[in-house]
Parts: C-alpha cells; structure tokens; sequence
C-alpha cells in the first residue's frame, strides 16, 4: 500500500509518502517537515491564528515536495490520509480540507487519522512491535499509560490529571528564560546541571493506578527559582537537570505501575512504545529501557524525528487504517478534541 500523509494540527506543516507491505512492515519514502518554531518563538509558544495561516501558506508546496522526493505519483496512491484532530482547530481544517480535495480529485479513498493514534502506531512502522502493547504517550499536550490491543483499541489505564509532560517542559522552559520549544533546551542545559541540587517532588510516587500530577513539580521549579534569584546560567542548568531527573523518575514509578495493572488484566505486552514529542528525550529513553527489560519486556521506541509530529506517523496510521477496511467519507468533521477512547477499529490481540 502507498499513502500521503499530512499533518496540520500544531506548528508543523508535514506532508509524507510511506509504504506498507502485507507483512506489516514499512518504509518511509519521503518525510517533509516544515517546522514554524521561527514564527512562533517570539511569543514564547503556539500561536493559534499564526499557525493556521502558515499552514495555509505553506502546506500546498510541502506535499509537491513530498511526491517529488518519494518518486511515487499521485495516481499511485492507494489513499490520502490526514490528521482530523485533536489539535487546533484552525490548522486541522488547513490539513483535512487539502486532503479532502486530493481525495475527490484524484478519486482516492480518504483516511482521517487520529494524531495521538498515529502517535501510538508509529512503533509499528520502525520496529516489528505486535498487539497488545503499552503505549506511553508523552507529547505537548497528553500524558496517558494505554493498552493498545489492536488498530483503534484504546485502553486507557492512566493519565495526566492536570499538565501533560510536554506542557511541563515548555513552562519550565519559559519559567527560566529559556528558548521555546522548551523540551529540547531543556534538556540540553540539563546536559550541563547537577540533578541532585534541588530536592523536587514526585507527585503520585506508589500509587497503584498510573496516573500523573505535574503542576506541583512545575511550582516547585519556580518557588526554587524564586528562592535563588537572580538565577545565573548554573543554576538554571542545576534546575532542568533537577527537573529532568524528578521527570525521569516519575515515568518510571508511572510505567512500572502500568506494566503491573496490565498484567493483572491478563496481557502480556509485547513491548513498552514510548511515543510523542517527549519520546525524543535521551534522559527518558534511556531510563525507559531500563524499566522496560525490568518488566520482562523491552522499549520500542521510533528514532527522535519520528517522536515529534511529522507527516510520515499520519500517513502510517492511515496505512494501518486501510489496511483493515477503514476509510472515511469525505463527510468527516475536523476535530480540536478528540480522545483516543473514542477512535474506532479493529481488536487485534489474541
Ligand atoms: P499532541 O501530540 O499532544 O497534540 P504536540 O503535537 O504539540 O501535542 P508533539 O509534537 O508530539 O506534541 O511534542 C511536542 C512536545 O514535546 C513539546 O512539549 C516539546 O517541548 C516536547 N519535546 C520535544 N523534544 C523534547 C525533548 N528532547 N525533551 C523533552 N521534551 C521534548
Ligand atoms: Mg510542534
Ligand atoms: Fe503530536
């Protein structure tokens, strides 16, 4: 199968071409990401009516350049896929709308895809990783521990009950001075901080269900900050390595909790994927696999540039998608929020 893939639905303008063989595997034949930090950074963060309108601009000659690189015609594709949400609203219309008319025009079937599924699948396109899985999903705006029995079964064990981990990082990362996006210059100081300087909390540590709280942690940074000011260039460093470690620290107590309510459950996973933006963390992968060959499993993770959102996750989903049947009419709405218990599809475990 050959699918175009495009995503809209944050600050990234991507579009991308992947195949997927009857065996399950894949191949990204081109992956085009135009990235808005640039027009966003001034602001500290996404500007919605910005992003929409850079899409707009942009998007038309993103997927010219991701047919021409793939070398595969449009007439080739087996469907169009794109992101339908969640995501702002604004940029999603962008996405879809475009999407929609190389569907009707091109007379191909159309795959609205979920971000926070494509998210989830994208394990499957760089690595050979079979249902059920745990999928912890950590991205700039969700924080959840699933088990994901087939393409579109959810199963949500725990999640954020206030900020995702994405978010955390980007407010510590602004809280401090730092560039936006917050996650990787966060984790680039913290390359350079002593971890143990700031005893930070663990909020939730042991509890039995896999749940998250990060707003105390991110107040704690900042009464931190408040207490050691004028803050000098060490002592942000010392603070993000703090911060960095009670988040590594977290995730594991989060997985480990997570891999025990799925087996009480009777699953066996065949992996932990690790998915979403905060996916690209080194800190976080590597405590990750730890954990995860603790549990009697292993990490499956997609390389870094894959974590963070792109064109060629949406185009694999929608891969996923047809590949079983699933299509959508050019009916479907665009949606801002859309959760990954709602998305439909096909049990897949044995
Ligand atoms: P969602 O997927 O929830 O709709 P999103 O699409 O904006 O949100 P992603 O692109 O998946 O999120 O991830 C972006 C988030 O990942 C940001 O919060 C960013 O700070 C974080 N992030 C990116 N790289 C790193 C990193 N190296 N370390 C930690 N966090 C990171
Ligand atoms: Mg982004
Ligand atoms: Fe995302």
């Amino acid at each position: 199968l050959l699918l175009l893939g495009i995503e809209t639905t944050c600050d990234e303008t991507a579009a991308a071409v992947v195949r997927r063989r009857a065996d399950g595997s894949g191949t990204i034949l081109s992956n085009i990401v135009l990235s808005q930090t640039a027009d966003h950074a001034p602001y500290g963060g996404v500007v919605p009516e910005i992003a929409s309108r850079a899409h707009v601009e942009v998007l038309d000659r993103v997927i010219e350049r991701a047919l021409r690189s793939s070398g595969v015609k449009l007439v080739e594709m087996d469907a169009i896929a794109a992101a339908a949400g969640p995501g702002l609203i604004g940029g999603v219309i962008v996405g879809l709308t475009t999407a929609k008319a190389i569907a009707l025009a091109a007379r191909k079937p159309l795959v609205a895809v979920n971000h926070l599924e494509a998210h989830a699948l994208t394990a499957r396109l760089t690595d050979a990783v079979p249902f059920p899985f745990l999928l912890l999903l950590v991205s700039g705006g969700h924080t959840q521990l699933v088990a994901v029995t087939g393409v579109g079964e959810y199963h949500k064990l725990g999640g954020t009950m206030d900020d995702a981990i994405g978010e955390a990082f980007d407010k510590t990362a602004k809280m401090l001075g730092l560039p936006y996006p917050g996650g990787p210059a966060v984790e680039r100081a913290a390359l350079r901080g002593d971890a143990s300087r700031f005893a930070l909390p663990r909020p939730l540590h042991g509890k039995p269900v896999p749940d998250f709280s990060l707003s105390g942690l991110k107040t704690a940074v900042r009464l931190e900050a408040l207490r050691i000011a004028p803050l000098t260039d060490q002592d942000v460093n010392d603070l993000c390595a703090s911060f960095q470690g009670a988040i590594v620290d977290i995730l594991a107590d989060r997985v480990r909790c997570a891999l025990r309510v799925m087996r009480e459950r009777g699953m066996k996973p065949s992996a932990l994927v690790l998915a979403g933006g905060v996916g690209a963390n080194q800190a976080v992968r590597r405590v990750l696999h730890k954990v995860a060959a603790d549990g009697g499993t292993r990490l499956a993770v997609p390389p870094p540039e894959l974590c963070t959102d792109n064109g060629a996750m949406i185009a694999w989903a929608g891969a996923e998608r047809f590949a079983l049947g699933l299509t959508d009419d050019l009916a479907v709405s665009p949606r801002a929020r859309w959760p990954l218990e709602e998305v439909t599809g096909v049990e897949m475990a044995d």
